[in-house]
């Protein structure tokens, strides 16, 4: 809770095991050619959590092969179980799985609540007939898909990739990170706006953009569409907040992409 009284869900996350944060957190950097400003572990989320007033993290990882999907959606069970309702976790899948129907019902046994895709890093366009069952069963089972949207250097994750997506699963629960395409957001517009079930984050924006063009993008997709999110271990959730406030929106607006819409998408229930 911020000294504002917002109830705070930083609603996308990576996380990673205590082994493995450094290596992975600087793979990422060396693809998005960044300087991560956290090491991706769990321990320095929490110190987030503590120094800043978030109340909630959605956490996930990437597979960026079809192997790393078990050992993933366990790590990110585990974190939530012992997150004493702190974490909530999105499953990972890879769309070259030989078994994306089991994968999925893992998932929903260990009560992960929605799916995380990385079309850029697991190399999928997003309309390809191999992400076709994901997109059916996470339909069907009423599971969201986080899905990375927009890289201005490959033709996997970008709006002509995402509409066809969109358009065809219809009841489909996707948030489109980024604002719906991160480094094409020139390519954006009207376009994206106006589907009930497609969403956006705000993460890893401020970095690029001005606070009043990602005000303008927010109110053309609508309050009720975007979910505030920090990208860490790119990002201080903390600082993102700060830059967050910044651009002044309403109260009711404030609260919707802060927290509301996090909620009801992804089933977070409220503390007691
Ligand atoms: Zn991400």
């Amino acid at each position: 809770m911020t000294e504002q009284g917002y109830e705070i869900i930083d609603a996308h996350c990576h996380i990673f095991p205590d082994a493995i944060a450094v290596a992975a957190t600087a793979a990422t950097d060396r693809f998005y050619g960044t300087h991560a400003l956290h090491d991706g572990t769990v321990a320095s989320l929490k110190t987030e959590q503590e120094t800043y007033g978030i109340d909630h993290f959605v956490v996930q990882s990437v597979a960026t092969n079809p192997k790393q999907v078990a050992a993933i959606n366990r790590f990110i069970s585990q974190t939530m179980e012992n997150g004493k309702g702190d974490f909530t976790g999105l499953g990972s899948l890879h769309p070259d799985s030989s078994d994306i129907r089991g994968d999925i019902e893992r998932i929903l046994e260990a009560g992960l609540h929605g799916v995380k895709l990385h079309p850029d890093i697991q190399h999928f366009p997003m309309d390809d007939v191999r992400c076709m069952p994901i997109y059916e069963l996470c339909e069907e089972k009423h599971l969201p898909i986080l899905m990375h949207t927009g890289d201005s250097r490959y033709d996997y994750s970008n709006p002509n990739r995402l509409l066809p997506v969109v358009k065809h699963f219809s009841e489909l629960v996707i948030v489109g990170a980024h604002l719906g395409g991160w480094s094409v957001w020139d390519r954006l517009g009207d376009q994206l706006a106006g589907y009930e079930h497609l969403y956006f984050d705000c993460s890893s924006c401020f970095h690029w953009l001005q606070p009043e063009v990602v005000k303008r993008f927010i109110r053309l997709y609508g309050a009720d569409h975007v979910l505030f999110g920090s990208d860490y271990p790119m990002w201080s959730p903390g600082k993102e907040l700060e830059t967050f406030l910044s651009m002044g929106l309403t109260e009711g607006e404030n609260r919707m992409i802060l927290a509301g819409n996090a909620r009801r998408i992804y089933g977070i229930s409220e503390k007691v």
